[in-house]
């Protein structure tokens, strides 16, 4: 991994080793070298050392509509406890945090090593890209796997994230491991067997790790595309959120504060969270840290897309199906990801969900918005959110965004 970080081994040959992964899978220790070779490629920080402080991260698989580090990060800030973390770029059919807060006028996501632990000791919050330093082998291959169809795969997914999560020094770790459609593990059971293997990957480097299984198979919150979700996880911060986006914010809080050195439980961590967004500590902490990292908080400097188009219910029902991974190709053909490394990125553009499985609706009310840079991409986008939805007559069964949770910490 060193030589490939270095560039010594070619694309070619790793690309290779990454399709014979795809279709042999890794045993478990052969999933622990590579981690360890991955975070032995570059340098690692000892956060706790650094800041005096017990450090928490959190990570999720990847998903559609996913903004939640946007809104736990100031949540967890707002609680007194330092939160740093790297975030990556839009991977596939999937955003990437880093990408939404380039929405941002003026955001830096590129910060040294030094100013970022600077960052959390002063603000309590930074998230930054991965840095060359820290874990380069990953940085390089997860270019490569996102171009040679090499992404969903257990092991190299959980040595990846993993990696990141245990050179960056955080002692306490939330991961958000999506299931559905919309993510790289489409069922529950291969969820829970990246859970478990990040779980061991985790206890061996002496970490504390909660796994949190959520839905994917319909996207996250209603907002999909960059501008769009920092708008939404705003007014999360504020307590005016989608349902589904709050619950799935604070399930991730009140974990990330019960492994923190606050020495409460997840009740108690519910509640912090809960009065954060109640008292306006958390958009609070959230303004204080888009200003450290040189971006103006105001929401109106946000772009917004030149053409709005609705999406109307050609019957009327229920919603029995929104399919995440329709949503995000939609999102990514509007211009919200990348479909070539090259691709520069569209921050007004995306699509809003504004009703979901479960949800009632007439003949012709608004299922959808699209939003566009202009009318040719907004006609396409507007037939394949339409054929993301399913309607039919009996209401499905309403399930919570929260489907399990594994843990390698002992209960209190
Ligand atoms: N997120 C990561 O950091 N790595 C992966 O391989 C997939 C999602």
């Amino acid at each position: 991994m060193l030589g490939y970080a270095e560039g010594a081994v070619p694309d070619y040959q790793m690309a290779a080793f990454c399709m014979a992964v795809m279709f042999r899978g890794l045993t478990s220790s052969e999933t622990l070298a590579m981690t360890e070779a991955f975070v032995g490629s570059g340098e690692t920080i000892d956060m706790a050392a650094q800041l005096g402080r017990r450090v928490i991260d959190k990570h999720s698989t990847g998903g559609v509509g996913d903004k939640t580090s946007i809104a736990v990060g100031p949540i967890v800030a707002a609680c007194g406890v330092p939160f740093g973390k790297m975030s990556g770029r839009g991977l596939g059919h999937t955003g990437g945090t880093l990408d939404k807060l380039e929405s941002i006028p003026g955001f830096r996501v590129e910060l040294s090593l030094d100013e970022f632990i600077a960052q959390v000791g002063d603000v309590g919050l930074a998230i930054i890209g991965q840095t060359a330093d820290l874990v380069p082998a990953d940085k390089r291959l997860y270019a490569l796997r996102d171009v040679t169809a090499t992404v969903d795969n257990v092991s190299l997914i959980a040595a990846s994230i993993m990696s990141k999560k245990i050179a960056a020094g955080a002692e306490g770790i939330v991961l958000d491991v999506k299931v559905g459609d919309g993510a790289f593990m489409k069922s529950l059971q291969d969820a829970r067997i990246l859970a478990e293997t990040m779980l061991e990957l985790g206890s061996r480097a002496g970490r504390d790790v909660v796994c949190l299984l959520t839905d994917m198979d319909q996207p996250v919150g209603h907002a999909v595309g960059n501008a769009l979700e920092l708008r939404e996880a705003i007014a999360t911060l504020r307590g005016e959120g989608p349902d589904d986006f709050t619950e799935l914010v604070l399930a991730a809080c009140s974990r990330l504060l019960a492994l923190s050195d606050l020495n409460v439980d997840e009740v108690e961590g519910r509640r912090r969270a809960e009065a954060s967004l109640a008292d306006g500590s958390a958009v609070g902490a959230y303004e204080r840290w888009i200003r450290a990292q040189g971006g103006d908080p105001s929401e109106e400097l946000l772009s917004r897309a030149p053409v709005v188009a609705q999406v109307d219910a050609p019957r009327a029902g229920y919603v029995t199906r929104l399919s995440a991974i329709r949503i995000g190709s939609a999102a990514l053909h509007l211009g919200a990801g990348r479909r070539t490394k090259e691709d520069a990125i569209d921050h007004a553009v995306g699509v809003v969900c504004l009703r979901k499985r479960g949800d009632e609706v007439a003949a012709g009310e608004l299922l959808a918005e699209v939003h566009a840079r202009d009318e040719e991409s907004a006609a396409e986008a507007v037939r394949a959110v339409l054929a993301a939805y399913e309607l039919g007559d009996e209401r499905p069964q309403a399930g919570s965004i929260l489907l399990d949770v594994l843990s390698s910490v002992p209960a209190a």
